[in-house]
């Protein structure tokens, strides 16, 4: 295999290898208009939710914090998300300039994900209907969070006029590559309709390179379409204590979750599911209790969230395996913690562990490096990216607790090497900000509409053939057989 642009090992696909920039106004769009206002669709969950449970985690952070700061932006930001709930307002403004949209579809309750397909029919309903109400020309763009959301975009592009940009968070066909042992994979009615939404959105952001590349190899994404914008942390709550006072500060953190105050403790945050892998920490801190045993003495497990995805269908299997480990004693679990809260339990934490089996990017992972913990991760997915293996935390190859506990013992038992790694951490996390991820969003949402009005010129040009765009004719593939921006089959 040849290195691709990003120097990852693959076929060589043009994939942008750095975070997507600022673009300047395009001379071909004569008139280049700013952005207005954008339609951000969330079907199956919704940005006020509390993350760490259910369907609501990542996904639900980022859309709050890029809504946020594009609305700071200048760019008026509306939420569709299904109403689950009698007692929710038709509207709430989340943020000054962001609106979240409650669309009555199917009962108003929580509903599993594997049975809001047959619901997209009467969302997508409710955000034609939102927009009819309008003067024309409301948004500007539309962008898809998940695939659900990406399958209502896909209708709504075509109506409205206006280009799709598409985020899929996960991807079913890299989810199931990588299952944990007996988890249940992904429909395979979801991989098409992910297909579906990659062939019709007018682009694609990725988290990371990686991503880039899952998109281009496993749906067959048209590279230029692909925009690779990190994701953040925010900076202002994900805070690393005072040098002076690091001792201090984390003891009091403690107190106030109502963890000991002495020894060591290592912890888990997110949503509880075969995928992150919660056991396998509780495994690998079984195998430290049989291999050190003195070490272990002094070590607190604290596992912070709720069930999710296929973790419903046994929402107890960790406490119970806690127990079969004998390990109830040294084990704590923390319902879903706010953001505040949560920022007090990174910094309460000697080391934060993200074993799952797959990750887009992980998000807690650069929290906790933000909050001076340094992390050790699975080496998959976007935590090569969340995680500077060796600086800011350890990656580890693979799920096997003996390798987790060996590498566990070796930082547990290191206070110097933790300190290196929890500075190292600082300073990676420092890297990532929301402000950069919706300066980039923005950059994304331009080069679309951009390039969406060129594509209507470009179809004025079927009648009147040879139109050119940016120096190159907007009729067919380039001589290195990529397609043309905004060129469709
Ligand atoms: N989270 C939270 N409270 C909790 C657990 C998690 O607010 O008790 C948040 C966490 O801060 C992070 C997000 O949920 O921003 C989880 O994102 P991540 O990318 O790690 O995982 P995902 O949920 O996307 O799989």
């Amino acid at each position: 295999m040849s290195p691709t642009t990003n120097g990852l090992p693959g076929t060589a696909a043009v994939l942008p290898d750095t975070v997507w920039e600022p673009d300047p106004p395009r001379p071909h769009t004569p008139g280049h208009r700013p952005i207005r206002r954008v339609a951000v669709l969330s079907v199956h969950t919704s940005p006020l939710d509390q993350p760490g449970t259910g369907d609501a985690g990542g996904m639900n952070v980022y859309i709050v914090e890029v809504s946020r700061r594009l609305a700071d932006l200048g760019v008026e930001v509306e939420i569709f998300t299904r109403a689950t709930s009698r007692e929710q307002p038709p509207s709430v403004e989340m943020h000054p300039g962001v609106t979240v949209r409650h669309v009555t579809c199917g009962p108003l309750e929580a509903l599993p994900k594997e049975d809001l397909p047959a619901q997209l029919c009467a969302f997508t309903h409710g955000v034609l209907l939102a927009e009819a109400e309008r003067p024309p020309g409301a948004y500007d763009v539309i962008h898809s969070h998940y695939w659900l959301s990406g399958q209502v975009g896909w209708l709504a592009k075509q109506r409205w006029g206006v280009p799709l940009v598409h985020s899929a968070h996960t991807l079913a066909k890299v989810k199931n590559a990588s299952l944990a042992a007996g988890d249940r994979p992904e429909p395979r009615a979801r991989i098409i309709g992910e297909e579906q939404v990659t062939s019709a959105a007018d682009r694609l952001i990725a988290s990371t390179p990686i991503e880039a590349r899952d998109l281009v190899e496993q749906y067959g994404a048209e590279p230029e379409r692909v925009a690779v914008v990190e994701p953040g942390v925010d900076l202002d709550v994900f805070t690393p204590p005072a040098r002076a006072t690091a001792g201090a500060e984390r003891a009091a953190a403690r107190r106030r979750l109502g963890l000991p105050t002495t020894g060591l403790i290592v912890a888990f945050i997110g949503r509880i599911q075969p995928l992150k892998a919660p056991d396998v920490l509780l495994r690998a801190a079984a195998e430290l209790r049989r291999t050190d045993p003195a070490l272990a003495d002094t070590v607190t497990t604290v596992i912070v969230g709720g069930p999710s995805g296929s973790g419903l269908d046994r929402p107890t299997a960790l406490i119970d395996l806690a127990a079969s480990l004998r390990l109830s004693e040294s084990v704590r679990f923390l319902p879903p913690l706010p953001r505040a809260r949560l920022a007090d339990l990174y910094r309460a934490a000697d080391l934060v562990a993200v074993p799952s089996y797959n990750e887009s990017f992980g998000l807690v992972a650069i929290e906790a490096q933000a909050c001076g913990t340094p992390v050790v991760a699975a080496a998959v997915g976007g935590l090569v990216t969340a995680v500077r293996d060796g600086v800011s935390g350890l990656l580890v190859a693979g799920h096997d607790p003996v390798v987790w506990a060996r590498v566990l013992r070796d930082l547990l038992a290191s206070p110097d090497r933790r300190a290196q790694l929890s500075a190292g951490a600082v300073e990676h996390a420092r890297g990532f900000s929301w402000d950069r991820t919706a300066s980039g969003l923005l950059a994304a949402y331009r080069s679309a509409v951009a390039d969406h009005r060129a594509l209507a010129l470009g179809n004025l040009d079927l009648i009147r053939p040879r139109v050119v765009l940016n120096g190159t004719r907007v009729n067919g593939t380039q001589a290195n057989g990529a397609r043309v921006n905004g060129a469709r089959p």
